[in-house]
């Protein structure tokens, strides 16, 4: 294996036993980034300079013996949705094209304190809307398990660069699926924590109530490393949770025992209805046998109201969208139109050409549902009733948690799909976190695996359990992860061909970036 196909954990083992430094790994991942990201694009910005000095840093405090937190000097990329003090954060506009944040999020922090070494931001559907990184305002991200194909979205920066070796781990966003359908997609793992329990300070908002921060990583045991390092209550998040439930956010790798004999394990047949890829379905009951196998009890069980999750955050995220976006104003900061000739617009035409400028077309279909469903007269149609839908979907989800340890289910019901396939047809697109968006309405943790292939292309499998109960899902995904190869498969970066030839990149240098 070379340098760039290793988890955080190996990396941090060979800094520890002095086998490399942390300027060689750093080097070792810019190589990879400069071989492969002409046809991966996972990048929007890359902060190579920084993080040489960041590694550097690294490297003299364990010269000089210091003991450092285990993660420190490994390379880690960062979805642009999460504001870097200094460093452009574009949540992948126009609107925010040029906008350098003033200050850093909380998990930016959290990881920099703890010796992260950052590579860059990472491509992502513009605003976090969208299931393909085709939504991006500046170009796609391409699948490294094959070119011609979507990497997922909204997340899909982060998930190629961790598939293709481009960042050993990212942190990406997960609003209904953005974290667990690209990992999906990619054949990489994905968490999306509880409600609350990693801050979103310092995180672009698209739908707060919504909005969660979390790992993307090659394998579990890196993925329990990093939660363990954003996890925790944060003053400045006014969402945020104390601790982890009942208490102080424990050591996620204590959970990794590989024991998972006598959890209880269930299985929706709602998610198993119309919709879904046969081999997908496939793959997920031919998971189900080896967790059975280890000793966990799985069973059928039923989640009533699971058609109505997509049309129900389809109200709720467009109606949170609208409202947290109409700051993007043209007078506070970010994109701002200007009349052509010298002349001057009026407030409401500089109002009006700044977010029709400003904004792609799935952001403003965004807000303008979000608009209606929330104005006077439909309000009690749409978005009350859809308010109403999310407390029966967190019903059901209670009554199954009195029954199950953990619920099971596709995390995508389809493998990654053409470039193009779906752009013309939001309600398709709309349909790829079928699996992934009763989790944000219920708040609740989700994590996706890799689980096997169809026609060479990875398969994901997501398992949900009640809130805080991230020790659990990491057991149960660490245990089938023992007991399976896939983890350790790296994405052979195959070119294949485009539904239609992905739309063609505007400005930037040859690799596409501004
Ligand atoms: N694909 C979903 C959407 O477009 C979820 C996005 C996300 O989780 N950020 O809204």
């Amino acid at each position: 294996m070379e340098i760039y196909d290793l988890t955080a954990h190996e990396l941090a083992d060979l800094l520890q036993r002095g086998e490399m430094t942390s300027e060689e790994v750093t080097g070792a991942i810019f190589q990879r980034i400069h071989d492969v990201e002409p046809d991966i694009q996972a990048y929007v910005t890359i902060t190579e300079e920084q993080a040489y000095e960041a590694a550097r840093q690294v490297d003299g405090e364990r010269r000089q013996g210091k003991d450092l937190p285990y993660l420190a000097g490994v390379p880690a990329g960062l979805k642009d949705v999460l504001c870097t003090r200094g460093i452009r954060t574009t949540c992948s506009s126009r609107m925010l094209e040029h906008f350098i944040p003033p200050y850093s999020a909380t998990v930016v922090e959290k990881l920099a304190a703890a010796g992260a070494v950052f590579t860059g931001k990472l491509n992502m559907d513009e605003f976090a809307m969208g299931s393909s990184t085709e939504n991006s305002a500046f170009f796609p991200t391409h699948n490294p398990w094959d070119l011609s194909r979507v990497p997922g979205g909204s997340s899909g920066g982060p998930a190629a660069a961790v598939a293709a070796g481009e960042a050993p781990y990212a942190l990406g966003t997960d609003t209904g699926g953005s974290i667990r359908q690209p990992a999906s997609l990619c054949g990489i793992v994905g968490l999306k924590p509880t409600y609350g329990l990693v801050s979103r300070y310092g995180m672009v908002a698209f739908a707060s109530s919504l909005d969660q921060i979390g790992p993307m990583t090659k394998d579990v045991r890196d993925c329990a490393l990093v939660l363990n390092l954003i996890a925790g209550y944060d003053p400045l998040d006014s969402t945020s949770a104390p601790g982890a439930g009942l208490g102080a956010v424990p050591d996620y790798t204590a959970f990794l025992t590989g024991e998972i004999r006598g959890l209880r394990i269930g299985v929706p047949r709602e998610f198993f209805g119309d919709g879904l890829d046969s081999a997908v379905a496939e793959a997920v009951k031919a998971s189900l046998g080896k967790l059975a196998g280890l000793g966990a009890v799985v069973d059928e069980c039923s989640f009533p109201h699971a058609e109505y999750s997509v049309p129900c955050y389809y109200l709720i995220a467009p109606a949170e969208a609208s409202s947290n976006l109409a700051r993007y104003d043209g007078v506070h900061y970010g994109y701002r139109a200007v009349a052509e000739n010298g002349g001057a617009y009026d407030l409401m035409e500089m109002y009006t050409n700044t977010r029709s400028q400003g904004f792609g077309a799935e952001v403003k279909r965004r807000i303008m549902l979000g608009t209606y469903a929330l104005s006077s007269g439909y309000y009690d149609a749409y978005y009350l009733q859809a308010l109403k839908l999310r407390t029966l979907i967190r019903d059901d989800f209670n009554r199954l948690f009195d029954q199950f340890d953990a619920i099971v289910s596709p995390t995508s019901p389809t493998p990654p799909f053409r470039l193009g396939e779906k752009s013309d047809d939001p309600l398709s697109m709309y349909l790829s976190d079928v699996y992934t968006i009763p989790v944000n309405l219920a708040g609740i943790p989700a994590i996706s695996i890799p689980c096997g292939y169809t026609d060479g292309l990875p398969v994901g499998l997501q398992l949900m359990g009640p809130v805080f109960s991230e020790g659990t899902l990491l057991r149960i995904a660490h245990a089938f992860e023992q007991d399976t190869p896939y983890h350790q498969d790296r994405a052979p970066l195959k070119r294949g061909h485009a539904a239609v030839s992905p739309a063609g990149r505007e400005g930037g240098d040859s690799h596409g970036r501004l």
